[in-house]
């Protein structure tokens, strides 16, 4: 027995209109990514990198086309959408997108305010999620007073605190020095590997992209998925 894709777009459409004159970006785009997948998308600026992830993240919708996420139809499941994001997936954001006045704890602990859980479950919670990202012991920092690499492993944490299925990432490594780059992508495979996480990350840096199972090129509103030699 076949399994359906844990991700499946099927004839998806999308375009933007500006000013009255229509921009295509996808006019038929297929896509299939199982369970427990970790897939980077790259492609040339333009591409329709954040078009497909704003879709995935049920930001946005396509025009025409399915597209569904785990047997769920997000192109029809109207204002529900964010409240099922906010159940299912986890973004990590290329400038981390911390609340400069919350500490590192306190960013961790926000998507738990939406869960039926007391303070000190949560409070375990954000501890042994800080501590997979090796942050132990400084719950208290503001993320002023962290490097750009401990603030998006901050970001990491508050992605999946909630315990998603589902990780998308855009650009995590876009704004990080090689060493905190790795770091990074070194937890994300841990995710992916460990906990099963299924990861979708859009991403410029061929390094990064060797951290993922494989890689799918954007390029004139179709995917290629690049071959690569048997490691
Ligand atoms: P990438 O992330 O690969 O750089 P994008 O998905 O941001 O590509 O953009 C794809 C195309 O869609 C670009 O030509 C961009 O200018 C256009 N586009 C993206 N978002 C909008 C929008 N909200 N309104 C109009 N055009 C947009």
């Amino acid at each position: 027995m076949t399994q359906d894709p844990y991700i499946a777009l099927a004839g998806v459409r999308k375009g933007y209109r500006v000013g009255g004159e229509a921009i295509p970006i996808f006019s038929a785009l297929d896509l299939a990514i199982p369970r427990g997948d970790f897939v980077a998308v790259m492609g040339p600026s333009g591409s329709g990198k954040s078009t497909l992830l704003n879709m995935l993240a049920g930001i946005d919708v396509p025009d025409a086309g399915s597209l569904s996420i785990g047997n769920h139809r997000l192109d029809r499941m109207g204002e529900a959408r964010s409240t099922w994001r906010a159940h299912n997936m986890g973004i990590v954001f290329q400038f981390y997108n911390l609340l400069p006045m919350l500490n590192a704890a306190e960013n961790v602990e926000l998507p738990l305010l939406l869960k039926p859980l007391s303070a000190r479950e949560r409070r375990d919670r954000v501890g042994k999620m800080l501590d997979l990202v090796g942050l132990s012991g400084r719950e208290k920092q503001y993320p002023s007073m962290m490097s750009g690499g401990q603030q998006q492993r901050v970001g990491v944490a508050r992605a999946i605190v909630s315990d998603p299925g589902l990780l998308l990432c855009d650009e995590p490594t876009g704004d990080l020095d090689r060493k905190s780059a790795d770091e990074v992508l070194e937890i994300l495979s841990f995710l992916n590997r460990q906990l099963e996480k299924t990861i979708v990350m859009v991403t410029h840096d061929p390094q990064a992209a060797r951290s993922a199972k494989r890689t799918l090129h954007l390029d004139k509103g179709q995917f290629v998925e690049e071959k690569r030699a048997a490691s």
